[in-house]
């Protein structure tokens, strides 16, 4: 017997009056109803039974060929007999039959325990003891029994899942407090142990009634399948739903379904899933907004950049990487020494300061090379900033580089014009005073010549023919100012001309010093002629002009008096003049400007003599169109030596 009675941990009332039936031995188990619990495969033949598992059966249906003991059932069901016996004469069994009752004290069923007779002996003379001590086992047993009867219900009652047993009759075997709790099932309710009127009372909780009676009902049909599903109430909690076969050996006597309260669970689970959604979103949104930034970085004309408190770069744009001749991905996470190792030491103290001071930095002016353009000096406004959170911690700094390399070029350009212009107002107020001084210095003498002219003819006195040559001396002074001023205005105009002949230099030399007279004792003219006829191709007139120009300056130049040299010589393809003196020579810083238009050296006033500065400018340009080159080598006080070449002629 206690082999075949399962043994159940939770305690409802069927469960308890298994463990009595157990602890009893019992043959046969009955609830309240009289509907088998369980009975002994033996008995159920005995009783003529020859069905299934007789579990779930009304008694009077399995028992119908024990009577008596369906009788001594029912006088222990009535509950008001503790123990009850009968026996069958035919079957020669006798049984004791014992109510079973509940923790509240409502009967839950019935146990018998049945026993073979022995024939009838004499009673022997302590036979009442004998039975006196076998009912007091029994009641120690009983209540053994329902000890632990009381320690399963209140487990059962403590567990946290709503527990509802129902059988195949659709009556509630069993259920424990919190499902009474979970469903609002009143306590009348309870009682009826109908599972229909409380499945009706519970389904107007839910959001789906329909659906919640119609699952329930089939599970009523006996069913080996196991069932969880979720139940949402309409006042907002969720019942998480388990219902199992009930079983006793083979047999499904019922059905067992647990509700467990997961509202907060599936709240905590759902906000979960609204923070996710939420940070989700505000994740999209960033990264929206720095696609937008970094449409703006990137495209803005300027650098900008911001790095960490480590000075890493965070965030590039195109602009600043290209200065530092790379990709905005590849400064990403890199420091400023290892991105501009040449600019950083300037760079990083001024970040640095403005990490520590929390201030910005605006507008240093900088400049250098970048690997972008080397070789080539860059200008930029540059300004540090903090970045900070709205807390005010620091983030970092925020670099913006606006280059201003055109602006600066444009400035310098600008001063330069500037000065050239200042330069050709000096030159050309400085010529108009010169040129004033040196047309007028002619004049005077020459009037003063016209005047005595003038007083000697009105005299009737012949006139003296010194006065005639000086006034003409000066007159020619003042026409070679002039042809001076008119050549150079050609030149400039592109409009000097020049006719072409070949020249036979020796005799071209010769002839252009024979119209020369030394104009003072101190001053000699020597003219190393060349060995070869040297001949070359000119404006035999504009190449006289230039040969005079360089003489006459080697002797204004000498103020003291010397030789003036002239030599003509072959240089490879090319002849070469050359007019050396011994005069007050020219300074090496000037000799470059020599041939500019208005220039005089320095030293020039003090040789005494006037000029405009147009001569050399005049020889160059003849020269130069004659496809030769004019220079000079010369040293202060150490006389000037004035070269031209000029191709010869083959
Ligand atoms: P000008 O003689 O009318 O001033 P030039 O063009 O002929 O103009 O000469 C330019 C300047 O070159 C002179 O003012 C003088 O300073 C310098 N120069 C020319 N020739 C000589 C020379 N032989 N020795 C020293 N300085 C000279």
């Amino acid at each position: 017997m206690s082999a075949g009675l399962p043994r159940l941990s939770s305690a409802s009332p069927y469960e308890r009056l298994l463990q009595v039936g157990a602890s009893l031995h019992a043959t046969l188990v009955v609830d309240g109803l009289g509907r088998i619990v369980w009975m002994d495969p033996v008995l159920a033949g005995a009783a003529g039974w020859r069905g299934s598992a007789p579990v779930g059966h009304r008694m009077d249906k399995v028992l119908g060929g024990l009577p008596w003991l369906t009788q001594a059932v029912d006088t222990a069901l009535a509950g008001t007999e503790g123990l009850c016996e009968g026996s069958g004469r035919e079957q020669r069994l006798s049984a004791v039959v014992v109510p079973v009752f509940g923790e509240d004290g409502t009967q839950l069923g019935a146990c018998a325990r049945l026993r073979t007779v022995e024939p009838p002996k004499p009673m022997p003379a302590r036979e009442p003891r004998a039975c006196t001590v076998e009912i007091a086992e029994e009641r120690k047993a009983r209540e053994h029994l329902e000890q632990k009867t009381s320690l399963l219900r209140a487990t059962f009652d403590s567990i946290t899942d709503g527990v509802v047993v129902v059988d195949l009759e659709r009556d509630i075997t069993a259920f424990n407090k919190r499902f009474q709790e979970m469903w609002g099932l009143t306590d009348e309710m309870m009682l009826e142990r109908s599972a229909e009127k409380a499945l009706a009372s519970a389904a107007p909780l839910v959001k789906d009634p329909e659906q919640f009676v119609r699952l329930v009902q089939r599970r009523f049909t006996p069913s080996l399948e196991e069932d969880s599903d979720i139940v949402e109430l309409r006042d907002g909690r969720v019942f998480e739903r388990k219902s199992i076969p009930q079983r006793v050996g083979d047999a499904i006597v019922g059905r067992i379904w647990s509700y467990r309260d997961v509202t907060a669970e599936r709240h905590a689970q759902a906000e979960q899933a609204r923070l996710l959604g939420a940070e989700h979103r505000a994740r999209e949104r960033l990264e929206e907004s720095f696609a937008v930034l970094d449409t703006f970085l990137n495209h803005a004309p300027i650098g900008l950049g911001f790095l960490g408190r480590d000075l890493r770069y965070i965030r590039i744009n195109d602009a600043l990487a290209a200065l530092h001749g790379r990709r905005r991905e590849e400064e990403i996470g890199r420091t400023v020494r290892e991105m501009t190792p040449r600019m950083a030491p300037v760079i990083e103290p001024l970040m640095r300061q403005v990490l520590e001071t929390n201030t910005p930095i605006i507008g240093i002016n900088m400049t250098g090379e970048v690997p972008a353009t080397p070789g080539e000096p860059r200008h930029w406004q540059v300004s540090y900033y903090p970045v900070r959170t709205e807390s005010g911690a620091i983030l970092g700094v925020g670099a913006v580089v606006v280059e201003v390399t055109k602006e600066r070029r444009a400035h310098a350009e600008r001063e330069h014009l500037l000065r050239e212009a200042q330069e050709a107002i000096r030159i050309r107020d400085d010529f108009l005073s010169i040129a004033a001084h040196e047309l007028k210095t002619p004049l005077t003498p020459l009037k003063l010549h016209l005047q005595m002219m003038k007083g000697q003819a009105g005299a009737g006195r012949p006139v003296a023919p010194h006065h005639v040559d000086k006034a003409l001396t000066q007159v020619a002074r003042l026409s070679v100012l002039v042809n001076d001023l008119l050549d150079t205005s050609r030149i400039q105009a592109g409009k000097l001309e020049l006719s072409n002949e070949p020249i036979p230099l020796r005799e071209f030399i010769r002839e252009v010093l024979s119209d020369f007279r030394v104009v003072s004792t101190l001053h000699s003219l020597e003219f190393e002629e060349p060995g070869e006829p040297l001949v070359i191709m000119g404006d035999r007139g504009r190449l006289a002009q230039v040969l005079t120009n360089l003489v006459e300056n080697a002797f204004k130049y000498s103020p003291t008096g010397g030789t003036v040299r002239l030599t003509a010589r072959r240089e490879g393809g090319n002849a070469v003049v050359s007019v050396q003196d011994e005069g007050i020579g020219i300074p090496e810083d000037q000799q470059a400007h020599l041939f500019e238009r208005f220039f005089r050296a320095r030293n020039a006033p003090i040789s005494g003599f006037g000029g405009l500065g147009l001569g050399l400018f005049i020889c160059r340009d003849i020269i130069e169109r004659h496809g030769g080159r004019i220079w000079v080598e010369s040293g202060v006080e150490r006389g000037s030596t004035f070269h031209f070449s000029l191709p010869l002629v083959e």
